[in-house]
């Protein structure tokens, strides 16, 4: 037989057998890597197999064949698209005992083929329906050389693993060992030589689940944002009893190794001391070190204490540090009513939050892409994130570097195994500090010390009340000044303007909405009274948190500079808004906290609609003229179709949508409700409004399917902001916090001239790809489309092709 296909760029993909399957701990999103990597390789014409119950299933294989399943081999080959839809059909056994797969029932089989619907609306679940274990028979040789077999005996030729640091070790181990084993099992008969070379190369590639966030070279694992999700919950509802009965309570969260999960709560959450593994406390005498803290900020008035703890902390020495002995500490030293609360598994479960589902969908997706991709002579990739992007990362690579850490911490080098994690971890860190330690003295000498304002403009946004409580509490560590801006520009106009205490922020983290209150109204309302009221409180700098209101705002007191002198200034904007619609920037806080509760909602709306009859619901999204969350949610909850307005809706659209919308119906089992949604962003067309379109499927659906609408509205802002809108907050308003500083500090060197603030003075903080950057606002002018009031460029417009791929709409509407 002919070697396997080497795929160059722009080649043909080889058609494979591709096999997944989820190793070590559980994680919220793992579904989402198999429902993505199940679908994709069925659209690139690949077959799809799952490995139930990790390496521990390759291991045991498959003990014998039903004759459904040889019935549907010897159908393999003429499997079409829509064959392959039902294909899992082919896999059930119906005497109902035996282990589950998504609800379908197999005995004794581990390496399973699966169909495009097998995985169907898995990712509202938490864990992985494929089960996971950890396999001891795969540690050894011997295992290892079964599993191989298993796989060529079925046929497999690509594998995506996704698993913690030990499962991509394994997997790492698995292919470099691959030759050796096909050698092996070739000399032992036990494969023929046709399948030693069909199988001479193991194409491997591991994507990382793991709830503690361990990994090095990538961002966020698996799991992570979901588990951190289940903390910050928890810790939002102890505050409230321990404000009641100003308690103190020290919380130990999982993490072995790594802090990650601790110190994003205790950013999160506002918490007031945290314990992690990569940065113990310098001092011998910690306890007093912390009880200091704690004393600082019982003396100005805070009725809460929150401590969290790592399960791996330790201290210098590498002692431990246990939640009981800080409770002991704490009651001991200062008399606190101390409680110790274990979160336990509750940490792992439950419904993965909206990145949980993005994010693995895409990363399934690139890992499906590495493997068609991949020769003998490319390494194993590991499937990863920076910011917003999808990497990929030398598998070896970053394990190495993993394992690396708990080698530094072990020696007690924790400078190193700090700078091993990635730079957000350290930032954060920072954070943590900056905003929660209350300092004695002033870092700045006075000359360097500034009034800043701080506004909110716009629609409120989660995150906007994170964001200012860091600024001000980093202003108060300075010596700077903050003040409130309430009610926008004509809250400045009217002198609604107050200075921010240290204590009155406290409990912002969680508070969505904005404490400062947001107005729409631009300065030009009054230009030279607003240049008047800068100068009347002597604001030495200005950050506006927002949306493009906010943007606008800036461009417009920018282009003021030459008129009015109080406006050579450093003003910065802080992006915040729902609609994500700011323009060069992939993210503003907020949109994250309103995905996820559209999530929350379109799930409770899917169960509706799967209740009773096959019913299609159309959501209406929020969002203006950007059509960000209506996509992205498509993508988060598995939608079928998705109207934007950058895409408008006309009437031939609507004909290919009630066409689908039919075939799909069509193919459904029989007997089977199946609820779909449709998400339309309110402005996506004036014509063809959501009830008309409601309308318009419930006639075409004749007797197979049925519609209804719901609006989401104002739900979207969200009620209590999500962590990821919270640690983003923190990290953005530092770096607007620093970046003003700098200009105010470049502005105090021209000496003695009439100040001229430089253009980058007046900037945007962004996002871009895998790096913040600041964009001065005038650079932002080209990229801006003033009348949609949204970027020109939506860098998410391609997630529309992604949403129908993962719906198939485009082979079904191949099909006629
Ligand atoms: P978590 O982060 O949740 O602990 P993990 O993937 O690190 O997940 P492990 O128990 O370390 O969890 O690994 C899962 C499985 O991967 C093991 O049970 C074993 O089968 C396999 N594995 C781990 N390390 C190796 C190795 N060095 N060689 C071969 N297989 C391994």
């Amino acid at each position: 037989p002919a070697p396997p296909p080497r795929a160059a760029s722009g080649a043909p993909k080889p058609r494979l057998k591709l096999a997944v399957l989820t190793s070590g701990g559980d994680s919220a999103g793992m579904n989402a890597v198999v429902r993505a990597v199940v679908k994709t390789a069925i659209a690139k014409g690949c077959e799809a197999w799952v490995v139930r119950e990790g390496y521990e299933g390759l291991v045991r294989g498959n003990a014998h064949e039903t004759p459904e399943v040889r019935d549907a081999r010897a159908h393999e080959d003429d499997a079409g698209f829509v064959r392959n839809l039902r294909f899992g059909d082919g896999e059930l056994l119906k005497d109902g005992t035996g282990d589950y797969i998504g609800g379908r029932t197999l005995r004794n089989r581990y390496i399973v083929r699966v169909g495009w619907d097998d995985v169907r609306g898995w990712f509202g679940e938490g864990g992985t329906l494929i089960g996971t274990a950890r396999s001891v028979d795969f540690r050894t040789t011997e295992g290892r050389q079964t599993a191989a077999f298993n796989m060529i005996k079925e046929g497999i030729d690509a594998l995506v693993v996704c698993g913690g640091d030990g499962s991509l070790t394994g997997a790492d181990v698995f292919r470099s060992e691959w030759p050796q084993h096909v050698a092996a099992l070739r000399s032992q008969g036990k494969i023929t030589e046709e399948q030693a070379t069909a199988h001479h190369h193991l194409r491997i590639v591991g994507l990382v689940g793991s709830i503690d966030n361990d990994m090095s070279l990538t961002d966020l694992t698996i799991g992570a944002p979901t588990a951190l999700h289940r903390i910050c919950e928890s810790i939002d509802n102890i505050n409230s009893t321990a404000v009641s009965h100003s308690r103190a309570f020290v919380l130990e969260v999982m993490g072995r190794h790594c802090g990650w999960l601790a110190l994003m709560a205790g950013v999160s959450c506002g918490a007031d001391f945290i314990f992690i593994p990569e940065h113990p406390p310098s001092e011998d005498d910690w306890e007093d070190k912390m009880c200091d803290t704690i004393r600082a900020h019982r003396d100005v008035g805070q009725r809460k204490t929150i401590v969290i703890v790592a399960e791996g902390a330790i201290d210098k020495n590498l002692n431990p540090i246990r939640a009981e002995y800080i409770k002991d500490v704490l009651s001991g030293r200062l008399g606190l009513d101390t409680r110790v609360t274990t979160l336990g598994h509750t940490q792992r479960g439950g419904a993965p939050c909206a990145y949980d589902r993005i994010m693995p969908t895409l990363q399934g997706i690139e890992a499906v892409e590495a493997l068609l991709e991949a020769t003998p002579d490319t390494p194993s990739y590991m499937i990863g994130v920076r910011e917003n992007k999808i990497t990929r990362v030398p598998l070896m690579e970053a394990v190495a570097m993993t394992r690396q850490v708990a080698t530094e911490i072990a020696a007690k080098n924790f400078t190193k195994a700090m700078s091993l994690r990635d730079p957000e971890f350290e930032e954060t860190l920072e954070g943590f500090f900056t905003t929660s330690v209350l300092e004695k003295e002033p870092k700045l000498p006075h000359h360097l010390r500034m009034r800043v304002g701080i506004m909110h403009l716009g629609a409120p946004a989660g995150g906007m009340n994170a964001a200012t409580r860091t600024a001000v509490r980093y202003c108060l560590r300075q010596g700077h000044k903050p003040f409130a801006i309430h009610n926008g520009f004509p809250g400045l106009l009217d002198d609604n303007l107050h200075p921010l205490s240290w204590l009155g922020v406290d409990n912002w983290m969680t508070r969505g909405g904005s404490e400062l209150g947001t107005n729409r109204k631009l300065p030009d309302i009054d230009l030279g009274a607003v240049a008047a009221k800068f100068q009347e409180y002597n604001l030495h700098a200005l950050m506006l948190i927002g949306g493009f209101e906010a943007f606008h705002a800036l461009l417009i007191l920018d282009n003021a500079r030459k008129l009015y002198p109080a406006f050579n200034i450093p003003m910065v904007h802080l992006p915040a808004t729902i609609s994500n619609n700011v323009p060069m920037t992939e993210y503003s806080l907020g949109s994250d906290t309103s995905l996820n509760a559209l999530v929350s909602a379109c799930d409770a709306i899917k169960q509706s609609a799967s209740a009773s009859r096959n019913r299609v619901f159309v959501v209406e999204t929020q969002g203006g003229k950007c059509g960000y969350i209506a996509t992205m949610g498509a993508l988060a909850v598995g939608a079928c179709i998705v109207y934007t307005p950058e895409r408008g809706i006309d009437l031939d659209m609507l004909r290919r949508d009630v066409k689908f919308l039919k075939k799909r119906y069509q193919l459904d089992q029989k007997g089977k409700a199946e609820g779909r949604l449709v998400l339309r962003n309110e402005t996506a067309s004036e014509v063809y409004t959501t009830d008309f379109i409601r309308r318009m499927f419930k006639e075409e659906g004749h007797a197979l399917f049925d519609s209804r609408a719901a609006m989401l509205g104002h739900t979207l802002q969200g009620g209590i902001p999500s962590p990821m809108d919270r640690t983003r907050a923190v990290r953005l308003a530092l770096k607007c916090m620093a970046y003003m500083e700098k200009h105010h500090a470049e502005l105090l060197r021209q000496n003695g001239r009439m100040k001229q603030a430089p253009p980058e003075s007046a900037a945007v903080i962004t996002i871009q790809g895998s790096t913040v950057k600041w964009v001065p606002v005038q650079e932002m002018v080209a990229h801006a489309d003033m009348k949609n009031r949204r970027g020109k460029d939506a860098w998410w417009e391609e997630y529309t092709d992604l949403v129908e791929a993962l719906v198939a709409r485009p082979q079904l509407l191949e099909k006629g």
